[in-house]
């Protein structure tokens, strides 16, 4: 996977149209405890094809693959963040 600082395009549709819906600064409760001390994370939705994605400042390269191995990042659990 290649560390990209920021999302510039949805990996899903390649639209350019992501809109920023949520950031946090501390781990939402639904997520492990990474034991990060400066947290940060925004929460972008491709105004395409609805898809979620999710931007941190944190170089995060190893917790994320254990994300996505570990974790559905399907819509439904966004959602679920994203009520909070
Ligand atoms: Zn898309």
């Amino acid at each position: 996977m290649v560390a990209t600082n920021m999302i510039k395009r949805c990996v899903c549709c390649n639209s350019v149209y992501l809109k920023r819906v949520k950031s946090f600064y501390k781990p939402p409760k639904k997520e492990p405890d990474y034991k990060i001390k400066k947290y940060f994370r925004e929460i972008y939705k491709c105004s395409d094809c609805g898809n979620f994605h999710n931007y941190s400042k944190v170089n995060m390269n190893k917790i994320y693959e254990n994300d996505y191995s570990q974790i559905s990042y399907g819509t439904n659990l966004w959602n679920k963040l994203l009520k909070i």
